[in-house]
């Protein structure tokens, strides 16, 4: 294996520090590729050419978020043998005025060379589709199916675009390549073929199915499980059940949104349900058995004597499942001690004679906090 020479670091080469910011680095290099364009520098070209490779690699590389945390977790040994391969053009897409289009990194440097372009591999696009169910669906789960329009290889020209007998012809104005080149000065540039987008096949004949475009929509129906437990905006993703890819790239996936009704009376917070249950003065009292709604039928709760409106009683385990790990949260119930608004004559007397033997309330009661802070403060 060829050895290569000690290499500068990358942040000395541009002139920045460590904790520079993308435009930094853009602006650093800038500056220097100017100065050592060698174009700019005819006596001498020897020096600015490798002063511009070497700027131009440390560019590539820190202009890179995914490479420059690999160079500075690992130094030079982080990156491989050609740091600037399959570099993202884009990061040079603000320099045109300095290159006059994206140049050739592999040309500047000596890599492969004349490697034939291949017409370019997509993965197909990411689907989106949302889905509305009711609260008791998200806690107890379900299996269901769903329709999902989508494009799909063409069956009747197998993807290729071109009718049925014929075949999509090399491109004329690149060779096949998908590419044009010009020499311009010191660079190669490389720009996508206008006539063939990059493809390097041109359909002369298109297919009548897909008007050429090689992918038809199509509607699938998939079957799909949902969790017991999931909430509003979980994002169930189902692999590869996206848009087919494009030149026999991977598929993308298919993303379903959910969306959770409301229930009449229960609130959730996570994996825990909070309800709150009406009880009269009497029950309040003298203590009682009430019955509570909970997602698996009714449940008996004593109240104790004495219990004041606002009091929060838990049955464990009576919650929501967490999707994830199955554990079930809390049911969380709130009694709302009922004023009778209607009382016949008969209570009311039963009342009056009540309250001439109840102390007299009238000190400030302390301020009332939500239901999910009195929780946290007596549940912990
Ligand atoms: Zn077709
Ligand atoms: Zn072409």
């Amino acid at each position: 294996m060829a050895t290569t020479n000690q290499k500068r670091d990358y942040y000395q080469v541009l002139g920045v520090n460590r904790q520079a910011g993308a435009e930094e680095i853009k602006k650093a290099y800038r500056r220097l590729a100017l100065q050592w364009h060698p174009d700019r520098n005819p006596s001498n070209k020897h020096e600015a050419e490798e002063r511009f490779k070497e700027i131009t690699e440390a560019y590539t590389v820190l202009a890179d978020p995914q490479k420059r945390t690999a160079y500075d977790r690992y130094g030079h040994a982080g990156l491989g043998a050609q740091p600037f391969a399959d570099f993202d053009e884009t990061i040079f897409a603000d320099f045109e005025d300095l290159f006059g289009g994206f140049f050739n990194l592999e040309d500047l440097f000596g890599l492969g060379g004349g490697r034939r372009h291949r017409a370019r591999v997509r993965r197909g696009s990411d689907l989106r589709y949302d889905m509305e169910i009711s609260f008791e669906e998200a806690a107890r789960g379900l299996t269901t199916k769903i329709k999902v329009p989508r494009r799909e290889s063409c069956p009747s020209c197998r993807g290729s675009g071109a009718r049925p007998g014929t075949g999509p012809t090399s491109c004329g104005a690149c060779q096949g390549r998908g590419q044009l080149r010009y020499q311009q000065g010191f660079f190669t540039i490389t720009r996508t073929c206008p006539s063939c987008q990059g493809a390097g096949q041109i359909v002369r004949e298109p297919c009548k199915a897909c008007q050429g475009d090689g992918r038809v929509e199509r509607e699938r129906t998939l079957e799909i499980r949902i969790p017991p437990g999931v909430d509003s905006q979980t994002r169930l993703r189902i692999t590869g059940e996206g848009e087919q890819g494009i030149n026999g790239g991977p598929p993308g996936d298919l993303y379903v949104i959910l969306e959770v009704r409301e229930h009449p009376f229960f609130e959730r917070r996570n994996s825990d349900l909070y309800c709150t249950i009406p009880v009269n003065f009497a029950q309040a009292a003298l203590g009682a058995d009430i019955s509570v709604p909970t997602l698996a039928g009714e449940e008996n709760l004593h109240i104790p004597e004495g219990t004041q409106t606002s009091s929060i009683f838990r049955l464990k385990g009576k919650g929501l499942p967490d999707p994830n790990s199955g554990t079930k949260g809390d049911l969380y119930v709130n009694i709302r001690v009922v004023t009778p608004a209607k009382l016949t004559r008969e209570q009311k007397r039963l009342l009056q004679e009540l309250g001439q033997s109840l102390p007299e309330e009238c000190r400030p009661a302390q301020r009332n906090s939500s239901i999910f802070e009195k929780v946290k403060d007596i549940f912990g």
